[in-house]
Formats: C-alpha cells, structure tokens, sequence
C-alpha cells in the first residue's frame, strides 16, 4: 500500500478548485481496501471516498485520508433471453461503461451517454439524464463496509434510490438527525462501492419522450433510431448544453429540481405564469430549477471567481482560481434569493466536502 502526501487534487475534481489531499491510497481491489483498514495508523483515521470528483465541491485541503477508487474490471455475468447482466468496476470511467455496453450489442443505457465520473459514484445520486434514471438498469452492487472491513451486497430496494439520492446519500443512522433523514440506514461516508451490476433488458426499447430527442428525431427524419444513433444524440446534446469541465470547471446541474405539490404549483403559477413545470406520474409537480435561478436574475452573475454559467443558470462554474468557498456563498446567495421570491428552498446535487 502506498500512501502518498500532499496530493494536488485540482486535476482530480471537475470545478478545478485547487485543493489537497493530505494522504491519499489508490485502491485498485478490496484487498486494497482492506489493508487500509487493517492499518493501525490509517484503519480508524475519517475516509473520504473519491471517484472522479465530478460531483464534489472542495472547501480546503481535505484532512480526511483520500481513498482514490481506480477498481477496473467489465464482464458479462449473465446473457438471457429477458436481459444481459454486466459487472463493472467502480473505477471504470462511466461514460466509457456506456459506450463498453453498446459495442458489446447491449443496449440500454445510451440516455445515460456522457455523465462524467465513475460507475462506483453512479448509485450514489442514482444519476439520471434524458428519461433514464441508473435504478432503470440497476441490478445489484458489492460494497466494503470502511468501519468494520464487511462485504455487503445491496439490491434495488436497500439502496433506497430517489430522484438524484440513494441511501449512499444520507448519514449512518447513529449521526443522523431522527427528524430530517428519511433514509433509515444512510451508508454516507460508510460504504466503499466496489463493482455494481446493471441489468439492460431485452428486447430493447428506445426512450425518446424527451423534447431534445424528439427534436433530433424531427431534423434528422430517422423514426427508428439505434441505440447507437441516441448515443451520438446524447452527445450532441451534452456537447452543446453544458459546459466541458476540462475547459471550464463545474460539476453539471448545481441543484435539484424541486417538486411541490399541485396546490402549491397553481398558486407559483398565479404569481408566475411563465414558470417551467411538468406533472410528475406521483402527482406532485417538478418545477425547473434552472428557470428559477434565472427569474431571479443570477445568470452570468458572481460572487468573486465562481459564477452561474451563461448558457444555463443550473450550472455553477469556476471561472478561473475560484475556491470551494466561493461556490458555496454563490450557492447559498441563489438559494436565498430563490427562497425569498417563491418560497422554495433548492437543494444542491453536488457534495461538499
Ligand atoms: C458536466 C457535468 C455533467 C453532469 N451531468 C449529470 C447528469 O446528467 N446526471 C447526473 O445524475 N449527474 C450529472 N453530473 C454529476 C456527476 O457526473 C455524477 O454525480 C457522477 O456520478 C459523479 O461521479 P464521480 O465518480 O465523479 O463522483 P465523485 O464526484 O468523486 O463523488 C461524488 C460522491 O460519491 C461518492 N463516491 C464516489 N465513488 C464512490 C464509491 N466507489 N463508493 C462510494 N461512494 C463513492 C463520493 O464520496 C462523493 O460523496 C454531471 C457532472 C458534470 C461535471
């Protein structure tokens, strides 16, 4: 095991905030894991897992030990006649997994094409693009538990996936407040994802009810596209839409869209008629956090080097030397600023750290 020091960690998280690790052990295996934790010195330090740091915001050098997940590994467990089970390594890049699947003949995950970060992060917020969300494929992962060293397999139902949020996103119960965690067993900070397997069913089908795709559909004239042609739309889209973090440092959508209930919809919508909104199959309504951040007037604006991105106002980006701290006071200010004209309070996607 090799612990190196004072790791530069601009290169590892998409904002490019410049920050380091103090210690930091690449895992390439549980055994890896293990013999962190069975270390006398580094077994009981506080552990910060890091995967492609495409959904973090660093505040500071991180005190906490590093554990750099670079687990590499694809294989396919199981090709039926109702579905292909594949088992990827959570270092695997995920974008890379997509693409992986489609040359092997398995589609499934094309909505999910150009997601930056890791497949072991991928159940984390149960990401989700384009009408997919990771839970529509998931089958199962294995896990370390970074306080006792177990192996643990979870399912679906154990990873509590939401909208954007999983188990792996709320406290262990014993620092959890009783009254604000709804997950009961949150894994936060506790579990160490080592390989998760989807499941791309069969026969295939397209999922296109998402306005961008059906505007690719319209100019392209293709009425039946491959999984491969959604891909390259994905991409296209992506490409367009948000900003490339080697170029400018973000990590994508800042908060989540907010849902309310239907009441509260159709008094924001007597106030504000032009609100974006779309009736969700449960009977809230999710109202588009972009289109909030806008009314208020924050796109293009700062708060020293962090700023709301041009083109999209669900995007915070570092403008060039912005720290962790600026992020989050730009953050904060929005959520204010929307709190106090709609009365709804935006939680942001990324964590910070
Ligand atoms: C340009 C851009 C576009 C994006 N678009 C989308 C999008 O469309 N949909 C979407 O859902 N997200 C999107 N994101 C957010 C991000 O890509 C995802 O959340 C991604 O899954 C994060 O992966 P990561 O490896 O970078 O995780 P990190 O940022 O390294 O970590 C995120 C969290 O997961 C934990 N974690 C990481 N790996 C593991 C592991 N192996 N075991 C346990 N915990 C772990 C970390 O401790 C941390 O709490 C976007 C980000 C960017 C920069």
């Amino acid at each position: 095991m090799i612990v190196e020091q004072n790791v530069a960690l601009a290169p590892h998280n998409s904002f490019g905030i410049v920050a380091k690790a103090r210690e930091l052990v690449r895992v390439r295996n549980e055994a890896d894991v293990l013999a962190v934790l069975a270390d006398p010195e580094l077994g009981h330090r506080p552990k910060f897992v890091l995967g492609g740091g495409s959904n973090i915001v660093l505040t500071g050098d991180v005190r906490a030990l590093v554990l750099k997940v670079e687990i590499m590994g694809r294989r396919v467990v199981d090709d039926g006649p109702r579905s292909t089970i594949v088992e990827i390594g959570a270092g695997e890049g995920w974008h890379e997994a997509v693409r992986w699947t489609l040359e092997q003949g398995f589609p499934g995950l094309e909505n999910l094409a150009l997601i930056p970060g890791t497949v072991g992060a991928s159940p984390v917020q149960n990401v989700g693009a384009y009408g997919v969300e990771l839970q529509d494929r998931f089958e199962s992962l294995d896990a370390i538990d970074l306080q006792t060293g177990r192996l643990f397999t979870l399912e679906a139902a154990q990873c509590a996936f939401g909208y954007r949020d999983s188990v792996f996103k709320h406290p262990p119960p014993d620092e959890a407040d009783p009254g604000t965690s709804p997950r009961g067993m949150g894994l936060a900070g506790r579990a160490l994802i080592l390989r998760v397997r989807l499941r791309l069913p069969k026969p295939w089908k397209p999922v296109l009810g998402y306005l961008d795709l059906e505007r690719k559909m319209a100019e392209s004239g293709v009425r039946e596209p491959s999984a491969r042609q959604i891909f390259d739309w994905v991409c296209a889209i992506r490409s367009v839409k948000l900003p490339d973090p080697r170029v400018i440092g973000n990590a994508g959508s800042f908060f989540k869209n907010p849902t309310v209930t239907p009441e509260q919809c159709t008094d924001i919508i007597a106030r504000e008629p032009g609100i974006v909104h779309y009736p969700m199959p449960d009977g809230s309504v999710k109202l588009a956090a972009g289109w909030l951040i806008d009314a208020c007037g924050w796109k293009g604006k700062s708060v020293g080097n962090a700023g709301v991105y041009e083109k999209q106002a669900l995007v915070l980006v570092n403008r060039g030397g912005a720290t962790g701290g600026e992020v989050v006071t730009l953050a904060r200010a929005i959520q204010t600023s929307v709190y106090e004209r709609f009365g709804i309070r935006l939680e942001p996607e990324p964590v910070v750290v």
